[in-house]
Protein backbone atom coordinates (compact mmCIF):
# COMPACT_ATOMS: atom_id res chain seq x y z
CA UNK A 1 0.00 0.00 0.00
CA UNK A 2 1.30 3.11 -1.05
CA UNK A 3 0.61 7.01 -1.42
CA UNK A 4 -0.59 7.36 -5.41
CA UNK A 5 -0.84 10.18 -7.61
CA UNK A 6 2.39 11.70 -5.84
CA UNK A 7 5.05 13.09 -8.34
CA UNK A 8 7.88 13.12 -5.37
CA UNK A 9 9.51 9.68 -3.74
CA UNK A 10 8.07 7.56 -1.09
CA UNK A 11 10.44 5.79 1.14
CA UNK A 12 9.03 2.82 2.87
CA UNK A 13 10.88 1.29 5.76
CA UNK A 14 12.44 -0.98 3.23
CA UNK A 15 13.86 0.87 1.18
CA UNK A 16 17.37 1.93 0.71
CA UNK A 17 17.96 5.43 1.47
CA UNK A 18 15.06 4.99 4.10
CA UNK A 19 17.34 5.00 7.36
CA UNK A 20 19.49 7.95 6.15
CA UNK A 21 16.31 9.77 5.28
CA UNK A 22 14.67 9.67 8.51
CA UNK A 23 17.29 10.95 11.01
CA UNK A 24 16.78 15.03 11.85
CA UNK A 25 19.51 17.29 13.43
CA UNK A 26 19.53 15.04 16.68
CA UNK A 27 20.88 11.55 16.92
CA UNK A 28 19.14 11.24 20.03
CA UNK A 29 16.10 10.87 18.09
CA UNK A 30 15.47 7.36 16.96
CA UNK A 31 12.03 6.61 15.79
CA UNK A 32 10.92 4.93 12.26
CA UNK A 33 8.22 6.80 10.48
CA UNK A 34 5.82 4.24 9.00
CA UNK A 35 6.94 6.07 5.66
CA UNK A 36 8.68 9.17 4.30
CA UNK A 37 6.74 11.41 1.63
CA UNK A 38 9.02 13.27 0.19
CA UNK A 39 7.21 16.45 -1.60
CA UNK A 40 8.02 17.99 -4.68
CA UNK A 41 4.59 20.19 -4.65
CA UNK A 42 1.61 21.36 -2.32
CA UNK A 43 -0.66 18.54 -4.27
CA UNK A 44 1.68 15.94 -3.22
CA UNK A 45 1.12 17.79 0.35
CA UNK A 46 -2.16 16.99 -0.44
CA UNK A 47 -1.84 13.21 -1.05
CA UNK A 48 0.29 12.07 1.68
CA UNK A 49 -2.37 14.33 4.44
CA UNK A 50 -4.87 12.34 2.52
CA UNK A 51 -3.26 8.85 2.90
CA UNK A 52 -2.43 9.43 6.52
CA UNK A 53 -6.38 10.31 7.18
CA UNK A 54 -7.09 6.73 5.30
CA UNK A 55 -5.19 5.06 7.21
CA UNK A 56 -5.35 6.57 10.44
CA UNK A 57 -1.82 7.62 10.74
CA UNK A 58 -0.44 10.63 11.95
CA UNK A 59 1.15 13.28 9.33
CA UNK A 60 4.26 15.11 10.23
CA UNK A 61 5.74 17.55 7.89
CA UNK A 62 9.86 18.28 8.20
CA UNK A 63 11.30 20.82 6.72
CA UNK A 64 15.20 21.74 7.74
CA UNK A 65 14.85 18.44 10.34
CA UNK A 66 16.46 20.86 13.15
CA UNK A 67 13.28 20.44 15.59
CA UNK A 68 15.34 19.89 19.05
CA UNK A 69 12.36 17.37 20.51
CA UNK A 70 12.43 15.81 17.55
CA UNK A 71 9.19 16.69 16.29
CA UNK A 72 9.49 16.03 12.61
CA UNK A 73 10.24 12.68 13.25
CA UNK A 74 6.84 10.43 14.26
CA UNK A 75 7.19 7.05 15.48
CA UNK A 76 4.73 5.22 12.56
CA UNK A 77 3.47 8.00 11.55
CA UNK A 78 4.14 9.38 8.08
CA UNK A 79 7.05 11.46 7.77
CA UNK A 80 5.94 14.60 5.41
CA UNK A 81 9.51 15.80 3.89
CA UNK A 82 9.05 18.95 2.33
CA UNK A 83 12.72 19.71 1.50
CA UNK A 84 12.36 19.45 -2.11
CA UNK A 85 9.90 22.57 -1.73
CA UNK A 86 12.74 25.16 -2.55
CA UNK A 87 10.96 27.69 -4.15
CA UNK A 88 11.37 31.31 -3.37
CA UNK A 89 10.41 34.15 -5.33
CA UNK A 90 11.29 37.95 -3.75
CA UNK A 91 9.62 41.05 -5.05
CA UNK A 92 12.21 44.02 -4.36
CA UNK A 93 9.20 46.65 -5.60
CA UNK A 94 6.94 45.28 -2.94
CA UNK A 95 9.44 44.32 -0.19
CA UNK A 96 8.19 40.18 0.10
CA UNK A 97 8.82 37.16 -0.56
CA UNK A 98 7.09 33.58 -0.69
CA UNK A 99 8.88 30.42 -0.28
CA UNK A 100 8.14 26.91 -0.38
CA UNK A 101 7.76 24.98 2.91
CA UNK A 102 11.59 23.40 2.58
CA UNK A 103 13.43 26.13 2.44
CA UNK A 104 16.43 26.65 4.75
CA UNK A 105 17.54 29.85 6.77
CA UNK A 106 21.09 30.05 4.71
CA UNK A 107 18.48 29.71 1.04
CA UNK A 108 16.42 32.71 2.47
CA UNK A 109 18.65 34.80 3.85
CA UNK A 110 21.16 34.40 0.51
CA UNK A 111 17.71 35.06 -1.93
CA UNK A 112 16.66 38.31 -0.11
CA UNK A 113 19.74 39.48 0.66
CA UNK A 114 20.60 40.10 -2.76
CA UNK A 115 18.18 42.42 -3.59
CA UNK A 116 19.80 44.31 0.27
CA UNK A 117 16.31 43.08 2.08
CA UNK A 118 15.67 40.44 5.22
CA UNK A 119 13.40 38.73 7.25
CA UNK A 120 14.73 37.62 10.68
CA UNK A 121 16.20 34.58 10.68
CA UNK A 122 17.76 32.49 13.31
CA UNK A 123 21.11 32.12 13.85
CA UNK A 124 22.12 28.46 12.00
CA UNK A 125 21.69 28.83 8.24
CA UNK A 126 20.73 24.91 8.07
CA UNK A 127 17.61 25.47 10.42
CA UNK A 128 14.40 25.34 7.92
CA UNK A 129 12.65 28.83 7.95
CA UNK A 130 8.93 26.15 8.54
CA UNK A 131 10.03 25.13 11.84
CA UNK A 132 11.67 28.74 13.02
CA UNK A 133 8.79 30.69 11.65
CA UNK A 134 6.31 28.47 12.70
CA UNK A 135 7.27 28.49 16.53
CA UNK A 136 7.92 32.46 16.63
CA UNK A 137 11.49 32.86 14.85
CA UNK A 138 14.31 34.73 17.34
CA UNK A 139 17.53 36.07 15.58
CA UNK A 140 19.75 38.92 15.45
CA UNK A 141 16.74 41.41 13.62
CA UNK A 142 13.63 40.56 16.10
CA UNK A 143 14.49 43.73 18.15
CA UNK A 144 14.80 45.48 14.96
CA UNK A 145 11.76 43.90 13.02
CA UNK A 146 10.23 41.54 15.35
CA UNK A 147 10.34 38.13 15.19
CA UNK A 148 10.20 36.05 11.95
CA UNK A 149 6.08 35.70 12.59
CA UNK A 150 5.55 39.35 12.75
CA UNK A 151 6.50 39.74 9.26
CA UNK A 152 4.29 36.66 8.15
CA UNK A 153 1.94 37.92 6.11
CA UNK A 154 -0.03 34.98 4.51
CA UNK A 155 0.67 31.38 4.14
CA UNK A 156 -1.04 28.25 1.87
CA UNK A 157 -1.83 25.32 4.15
CA UNK A 158 -2.99 21.84 3.79
CA UNK A 159 -5.50 20.97 6.15
CA UNK A 160 -6.54 17.76 7.81
CA UNK A 161 -8.77 17.22 5.06
CA UNK A 162 -6.70 17.37 2.51
CA UNK A 163 -8.19 20.67 1.35
CA UNK A 164 -6.07 23.87 0.50
CA UNK A 165 -6.61 27.33 2.09
CA UNK A 166 -4.89 30.77 1.98
CA UNK A 167 -4.88 32.12 5.08
CA UNK A 168 -3.85 35.97 6.67
CA UNK A 169 -5.30 38.39 9.08
CA UNK A 170 -8.71 37.97 7.05
CA UNK A 171 -8.94 34.23 5.68
CA UNK A 172 -9.22 31.79 8.69
CA UNK A 173 -7.90 34.77 10.58
CA UNK A 174 -7.86 31.99 13.92
CA UNK A 175 -5.58 29.69 11.57
CA UNK A 176 -3.23 32.41 10.83
CA UNK A 177 -3.26 33.63 14.54
CA UNK A 178 -2.29 29.90 15.31
CA UNK A 179 0.53 29.47 13.34
CA UNK A 180 1.88 32.33 14.60
CA UNK A 181 3.97 30.75 17.07
CA UNK A 182 1.80 27.40 17.53
CA UNK A 183 4.01 25.64 16.06
CA UNK A 184 3.15 23.25 13.01
CA UNK A 185 0.30 21.25 14.66
CA UNK A 186 -2.70 22.88 12.77
CA UNK A 187 -1.78 21.84 9.06
CA UNK A 188 1.18 21.51 6.61
CA UNK A 189 2.61 24.94 5.22
CA UNK A 190 3.65 25.06 1.57
CA UNK A 191 4.15 27.95 1.38
CA UNK A 192 4.96 31.16 3.66
CA UNK A 193 4.79 34.91 2.47
CA UNK A 194 7.08 37.36 4.65
CA UNK A 195 7.52 41.22 4.38
CA UNK A 196 10.73 42.04 3.53
CA UNK A 197 12.85 45.32 5.34
CA UNK A 198 16.47 46.82 4.05
CA UNK A 199 19.15 45.41 5.97
CA UNK A 200 22.52 45.90 4.90
CA UNK A 201 24.28 44.23 3.05
CA UNK A 202 27.26 45.50 5.64
CA UNK A 203 26.52 45.00 9.33
CA UNK A 204 28.69 46.08 12.18
CA UNK A 205 29.48 42.96 14.33
CA UNK A 206 31.26 42.24 17.29
CA UNK A 207 32.62 39.61 19.76
CA UNK A 208 34.23 39.44 22.94
CA UNK A 209 35.63 36.65 24.90
CA UNK A 210 36.25 36.72 28.96
CA UNK A 211 37.33 34.32 31.65
CA UNK A 212 34.28 32.79 32.96
CA UNK A 213 35.52 34.09 36.23
CA UNK A 214 34.13 37.78 34.97
CA UNK A 215 30.85 36.31 34.09
CA UNK A 216 29.05 38.46 36.61
CA UNK A 217 30.47 41.45 35.09
CA UNK A 218 29.66 40.32 31.47
CA UNK A 219 25.94 39.38 32.81
CA UNK A 220 26.03 43.24 34.18
CA UNK A 221 27.40 44.68 31.10
CA UNK A 222 25.02 43.11 28.76
CA UNK A 223 21.49 44.21 31.38
CA UNK A 224 22.41 47.55 31.73
CA UNK A 225 23.41 47.82 27.86
CA UNK A 226 20.89 46.43 26.63
CA UNK A 227 18.07 48.29 28.29
CA UNK A 228 19.09 51.36 26.91
CA UNK A 229 20.24 50.02 23.62
CA UNK A 230 18.21 50.97 20.55
CA UNK A 231 16.93 48.03 18.39
CA UNK A 232 19.38 48.36 15.98
CA UNK A 233 21.17 46.38 18.38
CA UNK A 234 21.24 42.53 19.63
CA UNK A 235 23.80 41.65 22.07
CA UNK A 236 23.82 38.03 22.90
CA UNK A 237 25.77 36.46 25.81
CA UNK A 238 26.77 32.96 25.41
CA UNK A 239 28.55 30.87 28.32
CA UNK A 240 30.48 28.04 26.61
CA UNK A 241 33.74 26.48 26.10
CA UNK A 242 36.65 28.30 23.81
CA UNK A 243 37.22 25.83 20.90
CA UNK A 244 40.69 24.41 19.93
CA UNK A 245 40.71 26.84 16.75
CA UNK A 246 43.29 29.38 16.25
CA UNK A 247 41.11 31.84 16.07
CA UNK A 248 42.01 31.71 20.47
CA UNK A 249 45.19 32.27 22.41
CA UNK A 250 46.19 28.39 22.58
CA UNK A 251 46.60 28.68 26.46
CA UNK A 252 42.92 29.56 26.33
CA UNK A 253 41.80 26.19 24.23
CA UNK A 254 38.99 24.30 26.43
CA UNK A 255 38.78 26.53 29.22
CA UNK A 256 35.57 28.21 30.72
CA UNK A 257 34.55 31.75 28.97
CA UNK A 258 31.72 34.33 29.59
CA UNK A 259 31.70 35.72 25.86
CA UNK A 260 29.36 38.10 23.55
CA UNK A 261 28.40 38.49 20.41
CA UNK A 262 26.41 41.74 18.62
CA UNK A 263 25.07 42.50 15.56
CA UNK A 264 24.03 46.40 14.89
CA UNK A 265 22.70 47.46 11.92
CA UNK A 266 22.62 51.22 12.47
CA UNK A 267 24.66 53.63 10.50
CA UNK A 268 28.27 52.20 10.82
CA UNK A 269 30.37 54.66 12.64
CA UNK A 270 27.84 55.24 15.63
CA UNK A 271 27.25 51.16 15.33
CA UNK A 272 31.06 51.07 15.64
CA UNK A 273 31.50 53.19 18.55
CA UNK A 274 28.40 51.77 20.13
CA UNK A 275 29.99 47.89 19.91
CA UNK A 276 33.44 49.24 20.73
CA UNK A 277 32.23 49.25 24.60
CA UNK A 278 31.78 45.04 24.40
CA UNK A 279 36.07 45.49 25.00
CA UNK A 280 36.46 47.96 27.47
CA UNK A 281 36.59 45.50 30.43
CA UNK A 282 40.03 44.03 31.77
CA UNK A 283 41.44 40.38 30.41
CA UNK A 284 39.94 40.08 27.41
CA UNK A 285 40.64 36.75 25.97
CA UNK A 286 39.79 37.52 21.95
CA UNK A 287 37.70 40.60 20.56
CA UNK A 288 36.92 42.10 17.46
CA UNK A 289 34.41 45.19 16.20
CA UNK A 290 34.10 44.71 12.46
CA UNK A 291 32.00 45.61 9.64
CA UNK A 292 30.97 42.70 7.16
CA UNK A 293 28.22 41.33 5.30
CA UNK A 294 25.01 40.59 7.06
CA UNK A 295 25.53 37.00 5.35
CA UNK A 296 28.26 36.28 6.33
CA UNK A 297 27.50 37.22 10.16
CA UNK A 298 24.63 34.64 9.60
CA UNK A 299 26.92 31.93 9.63
CA UNK A 300 28.96 33.43 13.19
CA UNK A 301 27.37 30.01 14.98
CA UNK A 302 27.45 27.27 11.51
CA UNK A 303 28.65 24.38 12.72
CA UNK A 304 28.54 25.33 16.24
CA UNK A 305 25.95 22.09 16.83
CA UNK A 306 26.98 19.77 14.04
CA UNK A 307 23.93 18.04 12.25
CA UNK A 308 23.98 13.99 13.77
CA UNK A 309 25.74 14.73 17.34
CA UNK A 310 23.72 14.26 20.15
CA UNK A 311 21.51 17.22 22.17
CA UNK A 312 19.47 18.05 24.84
CA UNK A 313 17.77 21.36 25.34
CA UNK A 314 15.96 23.67 27.78
CA UNK A 315 14.98 27.25 28.16
CA UNK A 316 12.79 29.71 30.03
CA UNK A 317 12.44 33.55 29.45
CA UNK A 318 13.64 36.07 31.57
CA UNK A 319 13.11 39.39 32.57
CA UNK A 320 16.55 40.44 33.80
CA UNK A 321 20.20 39.17 33.86
CA UNK A 322 21.21 39.24 37.98
CA UNK A 323 24.32 38.41 39.99
CA UNK A 324 22.11 35.50 41.43
CA UNK A 325 21.11 34.22 37.48
CA UNK A 326 24.82 34.03 36.85
CA UNK A 327 25.93 32.63 39.64
CA UNK A 328 23.52 29.64 38.70
CA UNK A 329 24.34 29.40 35.11
CA UNK A 330 28.50 29.37 36.14
CA UNK A 331 27.80 26.20 38.24
CA UNK A 332 25.93 24.64 35.93
CA UNK A 333 28.45 25.25 33.01
CA UNK A 334 30.97 23.73 34.63
CA UNK A 335 28.45 20.56 35.70
CA UNK A 336 27.55 20.49 32.32
CA UNK A 337 29.63 17.64 30.21
CA UNK A 338 29.43 17.89 26.03
CA UNK A 339 31.75 19.16 23.74
CA UNK A 340 29.25 21.42 22.26
CA UNK A 341 27.29 22.50 25.48
CA UNK A 342 26.73 26.10 25.76
CA UNK A 343 24.10 28.49 27.69
CA UNK A 344 22.65 31.40 25.58
CA UNK A 345 20.45 34.43 26.38
CA UNK A 346 18.88 35.39 23.23
CA UNK A 347 17.94 39.23 23.82
CA UNK A 348 14.27 40.28 23.00
CA UNK A 349 12.71 43.40 23.65
CA UNK A 350 12.65 46.10 21.13
CA UNK A 351 10.34 45.62 18.46
CA UNK A 352 9.28 42.00 19.57
CA UNK A 353 8.29 43.86 23.15
CA UNK A 354 5.94 46.00 21.08
CA UNK A 355 3.57 43.53 19.94
CA UNK A 356 0.65 42.64 22.05
CA UNK A 357 0.93 39.03 23.38
CA UNK A 358 -2.77 37.91 22.54
CA UNK A 359 -1.81 39.24 18.95
CA UNK A 360 -0.36 35.95 18.20
CA UNK A 361 0.33 32.79 19.27
CA UNK A 362 4.01 33.17 20.79
CA UNK A 363 4.30 33.40 24.49
CA UNK A 364 6.29 35.67 26.17
CA UNK A 365 6.66 39.42 24.55
CA UNK A 366 7.87 41.12 27.66
CA UNK A 367 10.61 38.82 28.85
CA UNK A 368 13.89 41.02 27.83
CA UNK A 369 15.87 37.27 27.25
CA UNK A 370 15.38 33.83 26.24
CA UNK A 371 17.37 31.39 28.29
CA UNK A 372 18.71 28.13 26.43
CA UNK A 373 20.93 25.55 27.59
CA UNK A 374 22.16 23.52 24.57
CA UNK A 375 24.03 20.45 25.28
CA UNK A 376 25.64 18.70 22.71
CA UNK A 377 28.23 15.49 22.63
CA UNK A 378 28.77 12.98 20.36
CA UNK A 379 29.58 9.48 22.72
CA UNK A 380 25.88 8.16 23.56
CA UNK A 381 27.91 6.54 26.70
CA UNK A 382 27.12 9.99 28.44
CA UNK A 383 23.90 10.62 27.65
CA UNK A 384 22.28 9.91 31.08
CA UNK A 385 25.03 11.98 32.77
CA UNK A 386 24.70 15.34 30.23
CA UNK A 387 20.63 15.25 30.46
CA UNK A 388 20.91 14.85 34.01
CA UNK A 389 23.29 18.07 34.48
CA UNK A 390 21.34 19.73 31.82
CA UNK A 391 17.96 18.82 34.43
CA UNK A 392 19.39 20.15 37.50
CA UNK A 393 20.79 23.33 35.93
CA UNK A 394 17.12 23.82 34.66
CA UNK A 395 15.75 22.68 38.02
CA UNK A 396 17.93 25.43 39.89
CA UNK A 397 16.78 28.27 36.82
CA UNK A 398 12.68 27.92 37.43
CA UNK A 399 12.97 30.62 40.56
CA UNK A 400 14.37 32.77 37.44
CA UNK A 401 10.89 31.71 35.17
CA UNK A 402 7.04 33.07 34.90
CA UNK A 403 6.64 28.92 33.47
CA UNK A 404 6.19 30.64 29.15
CA UNK A 405 8.40 29.09 27.19
CA UNK A 406 9.60 29.09 23.79
CA UNK A 407 8.26 26.24 21.36
CA UNK A 408 10.85 26.19 19.31
CA UNK A 409 13.43 24.93 22.36
CA UNK A 410 10.92 22.84 24.13
CA UNK A 411 12.88 19.26 24.30
CA UNK A 412 10.84 15.96 23.22
CA UNK A 413 9.92 15.20 27.21
CA UNK A 414 8.38 18.52 27.53
CA UNK A 415 4.98 17.91 26.79
CA UNK A 416 3.74 18.45 29.95
CA UNK A 417 4.90 21.93 29.29
CA UNK A 418 2.78 23.07 26.93
CA UNK A 419 -0.33 24.47 29.01
CA UNK A 420 1.74 26.79 31.32
CA UNK A 421 4.70 27.36 28.32
CA UNK A 422 2.01 28.92 25.92
CA UNK A 423 0.75 30.95 28.59
CA UNK A 424 -2.48 33.18 28.25
CA UNK A 425 -2.83 32.02 24.69
CA UNK A 426 -2.89 28.31 25.58
CA UNK A 427 -6.91 27.99 25.56
CA UNK A 428 -7.33 29.55 22.26
CA UNK A 429 -4.80 27.82 20.55
CA UNK A 430 -6.76 24.78 21.81
CA UNK A 431 -9.97 25.95 20.46
CA UNK A 432 -7.93 26.72 17.10
CA UNK A 433 -6.52 23.06 17.18
CA UNK A 434 -9.99 21.48 17.49
CA UNK A 435 -12.02 23.16 15.04
CA UNK A 436 -8.72 22.79 12.12
CA UNK A 437 -7.27 18.89 13.42
CA UNK A 438 -10.20 17.64 15.41
CA UNK A 439 -8.74 14.41 14.97
CA UNK A 440 -4.92 15.20 15.85
CA UNK A 441 -4.10 13.98 12.34
CA UNK A 442 -0.83 16.83 13.23
CA UNK A 443 0.16 15.88 16.17
CA UNK A 444 2.45 18.27 18.36
CA UNK A 445 2.08 19.48 21.78
CA UNK A 446 -1.29 20.26 21.81
CA UNK A 447 -2.15 16.73 20.39
CA UNK A 448 0.29 14.87 22.89
CA UNK A 449 3.10 14.17 20.77
CA UNK A 450 6.49 15.94 20.57
C1 LIG B 1 21.45 24.52 15.82
C2 LIG B 1 20.12 25.21 16.01
C3 LIG B 1 20.07 26.59 16.04
C4 LIG B 1 18.85 27.24 16.22
N1 LIG B 1 18.81 28.61 16.25
C5 LIG B 1 17.62 29.23 16.37
C6 LIG B 1 17.53 30.64 16.34
O1 LIG B 1 18.51 31.35 16.20
N2 LIG B 1 16.31 31.21 16.46
C7 LIG B 1 15.17 30.47 16.62
O2 LIG B 1 14.10 31.06 16.72
N3 LIG B 1 15.23 29.13 16.66
C8 LIG B 1 16.41 28.50 16.54
N4 LIG B 1 16.46 27.14 16.59
C9 LIG B 1 15.25 26.39 16.86
C10 LIG B 1 14.51 26.15 15.58
O3 LIG B 1 13.74 27.29 15.28
C11 LIG B 1 13.57 24.96 15.74
O4 LIG B 1 14.33 23.82 16.01
C12 LIG B 1 12.74 24.76 14.48
O5 LIG B 1 11.65 23.93 14.80
C13 LIG B 1 13.55 24.15 13.37
O6 LIG B 1 12.85 24.19 12.18
P1 LIG B 1 13.13 23.08 11.08
O7 LIG B 1 12.21 23.35 9.97
O8 LIG B 1 14.58 22.98 10.81
O9 LIG B 1 12.72 21.79 11.89
P2 LIG B 1 11.83 20.53 11.55
O10 LIG B 1 12.36 19.49 12.46
O11 LIG B 1 11.78 20.24 10.13
O12 LIG B 1 10.38 20.99 12.03
C14 LIG B 1 10.17 21.45 13.34
C15 LIG B 1 8.67 21.47 13.64
O13 LIG B 1 8.01 22.34 12.72
C16 LIG B 1 7.07 21.58 11.95
N5 LIG B 1 7.15 22.08 10.58
C17 LIG B 1 8.26 22.39 9.87
N6 LIG B 1 7.93 22.87 8.67
C18 LIG B 1 6.58 22.85 8.62
C19 LIG B 1 5.64 23.22 7.64
N7 LIG B 1 6.01 23.73 6.47
N8 LIG B 1 4.32 23.08 7.93
C20 LIG B 1 3.92 22.58 9.11
N9 LIG B 1 4.78 22.22 10.08
C21 LIG B 1 6.08 22.35 9.83
C22 LIG B 1 7.49 20.14 12.08
O14 LIG B 1 6.41 19.25 11.90
C23 LIG B 1 8.00 20.12 13.50
O15 LIG B 1 6.92 20.06 14.39
C24 LIG B 1 17.67 26.48 16.40
C25 LIG B 1 17.72 25.08 16.37
C26 LIG B 1 18.94 24.46 16.17
C27 LIG B 1 18.97 22.97 16.17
Amino acid sequence: MSITNFSGTVLHRSDTGFEAARFGWNAMIDRKPSLIACCACTDDVVEAVRYAAENDLLAVARCGGHSVSGASLPEGGILIDLSGMKNIEVDPAGQTASIGGGVLLGELDTATQAHGLAVTAGIEPETGAGGLTLGGGIGFLARKLGLTIDNLIGAQVVLADGSIVETNTDNHPDLFWALRGGGGQFGIVTRFDYKLHSIGPQVVTAQAYYPLEKAKEVGAFVESFMRTAPDDITLVPVFMTIPNVETFPAQWHGKYAAAMVACDVGPESAAKERLASLLDMDDLIFGFVDTMPYLEFQKTFGGASPHGARYYWKSIFVDQITDELVEVLVEGLKDLDGEYSQIFMETLGGAVGRVPVEDTAFANRSALYNLGISAGWNDSAMDDAIVDSAKRLFDRLKPFSDGTVYLNYLDRDEIDRAKEGFGPNFDRLLAVKKIYDPENRFGGPLGGAG
